[in-house]
């Protein structure tokens, strides 16, 4: 089965990716990290997002759509596509990429939350820099300040992760990525996640992917 984890910058997805991957077995595809991971090696791919992603903008849609294009060579089974697609073009792009490997898209499981629940997440949010697990300067601290809990890596926030920055990706969010909650009407299901806790959230996805 795979699966597209839809929502907002700060909806949830990479943490609900990282529950599904180790509880049901996923593999999860994130475009964000895998776009940090060449700025951190400074490979040219690195080089070309880094601009777009330090806006809040997103990368272009042949250079996205190239890369996930050259990662599904080797893996396109029982994936989590967290952050991609997020244009209408990347996601009739991708239906083209799968079918080469006779796959679809089985369910798109979009988060639902409310914006102002997403800014007061995403301004607190720091990140793990060797796992990227997420926490929260006050909703979600780790054991030891500044410490992974799993790894002891350093938590850092995300350069793109600052309140101007957040605004924008949420603008543009709204005019880019939510036009694929109607692009993908029959295979949606919707996770409405204000007030419930991370666990809650992942109750409901288990329930409604049937898995
Ligand atoms: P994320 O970690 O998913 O929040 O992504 C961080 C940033 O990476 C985004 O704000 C974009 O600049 C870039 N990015 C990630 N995925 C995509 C995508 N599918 N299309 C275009 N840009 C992307």
């Amino acid at each position: 089965m795979n699966i597209i984890l839809l929502g907002a910058p700060g909806s949830g997805k990479g943490t609900q990716s990282e529950v599904l991957c180790e509880k049901k077995s996923f593999t999860q595809l994130s475009t964000g990290d895998l776009f940090r991971n060449n700025i951190a090696n400074k490979t040219p791919l690195g080089l070309e997002a880094q601009g777009y992603m330090n806006q809040g903008l997103y990368v272009p849609d042949d250079v996205t759509n190239k890369m996930v294009g050259d990662y599904l060579e080797s893996n396109h089974e029982g994936l989590i596509f967290d952050g991609y697609p997020r244009t209408v073009d990347q996601a009739k792009e991708l239906d083209l990429m799968l079918a080469k490997y006779d796959k679809v898209i089985d369910k798109v499981v979009y988060i639902d939350l409310d914006d102002s629940v997403l800014m007061s997440r995403l301004t607190g949010r720091v990140v793990c820099e060797i796992c990227k697990r997420s926490y929260h300067v006050v909703t979600r601290k780790p054991a030891v300040e500044g410490i992974c809990d799993f790894d002891g890596g350093k938590l850092v926030t995300r350069p793109d992760d600052q309140e101007d920055k957040i605004k924008t990706r949420l603008e543009v969010y709204n005019n880019q990525t939510a036009p694929l909650i109607s692009f993908y009407e029959d295979k949606l299901v919707k996770i409405p996640s204000d007030g419930k806790t991370p666990q809650e959230v992942f109750e409901l996805i288990v329930e409604s992917l049937g898995i």
